[in-house]
């Protein structure tokens, strides 16, 4: 066994030849790198084993088992897994723009066109993850959500572009918006670590094992379970629009009062230009009771949503 560790090690260095660091977490550093046998370039995510406990390590094989079921344009592909002696890899579709975070920063805000188009394309990774596969993401934040760029943007007016490919002429399929500045083509969630499935099969809403035997703190939670990525998009959503989290505070016992009971404003001056339509759509999903909260569907039928992504259509 330590022989075929070494081994898998060994060729796993050999494969994947890591060119820059493209992220940090508290346990990772993700790197870009050239995968040697389809000469692609790829996201490899490493973690040192030695700094996780053994419950920290199943989460990481448990973020692998969700990833590998997934197959959806708008979340990042899995590629490969491999364990060694001291580390994980987790390779992973490279999303080469980034973090959604860092174009915030630098635009300060989004136009609603670009904010319809990140958050739609978010929404659309969230129906697959809750209708079809039972997993709650659960972690969802602009420093999760990559985007690939469009490098080139030919006119103002409403953009149309060929499939997936960020380099490819904007002359056919995807309508983009008119984004002001911005080249943000296709959206993909990540970073599955935190991640849970609730149903083995999303189509019969029957929980793993049998429902007469589960106790009632496992149907509770997963009766809120997929409702907490409704919440975190309406943040995504009100920090896209304007520029920063509906909820902060420098103490956390303060910030904690006001998420539960839901306290957030649209501060003025930022929000005075944002539509209302746009104001009702993150105040149906920033909902305290997950009762009365979005759901995704509730959220892809809101008349602000509808009417962008009918213009997608008709300029397609
Ligand atoms: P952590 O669990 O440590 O937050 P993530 O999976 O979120 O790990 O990765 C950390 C950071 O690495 C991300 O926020 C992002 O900046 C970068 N990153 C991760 N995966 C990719 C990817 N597939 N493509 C591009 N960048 C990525
Ligand atoms: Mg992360």
């Amino acid at each position: 066994n330590e022989q075929r560790k070494k081994e898998a090690e060994r060729q796993a260095l050999e494969r994947y030849q890591m060119i820059d660091k493209i992220g940090e977490g508290a346990f990772s550093t993700v790197y870009k790198a050239l995968d040697v046998q389809t000469n692609e370039t790829v996201a490899v995510k490493v973690i040192k084993k030695y700094q996780l406990d053994k419950s920290q390590q199943a989460s990481v094989l448990k973020e692998v088992t969700i990833m590998r079921q997934l197959d959806h344009p708008c979340i990042v592909r899995f590629y490969n897994f491999i364990e060694t002696e001291e580390f994980y890899f987790i390779v992973q579709e490279l999303v080469s723009g980034g973090e959604i975070f860092n174009e915030i920063v630098k635009y300060t805000y989004f136009s609603e066109d670009l904010s319809r188009h990140v958050i739609t394309q978010v929404a659309q990774a969230i129906k697959y993850l809750h209708a079809e596969k039972g997993v709650v993401h659960r972690d969802l934040k602009p420093e999760n959500i990559f985007f690939n760029p469009i490098k080139h943007i030919p006119s103002k007016s409403p953009r149309l572009r060929k499939s997936d490919d960020p380099n490819s002429k904007l002359d056919e399929g995807e309508f983009i918006p008119n984004v002001g500045g911005g080249g943000i083509g296709t959206i993909k969630i990540g970073d599955f670590g935190l991640s849970k499935q609730i149903y083995a099969d999303a189509s019969l809403k029957t929980p793993c094992g049998t429902i007469g035997y589960t106790a009632p703190e496992i149907v509770k939670d997963m009766r809120y379970s997929e409702e907490v990525d409704m919440w975190a998009l309406g943040c995504v959503l009100y920090i896209l629009l304007c520029g920063f989290p509906p909820f902060f505070n420098d103490q956390i016992d303060v910030l904690t009062r006001k998420v539960a009971k839901g306290e957030f404003e649209f501060l003025s001056p930022w929000w005075d230009e944002i539509s209302d339509g746009a104001k009702n759509c993150v105040s149906k999903l920033l909902t305290v009771d997950p009762r009365e909260r979005y759901t995704i569907d509730d959220f892809l039928n809101d008349p602000w949503i509808l009417e962008f992504l009918n213009r997608c259509h008709q300029a397609q």
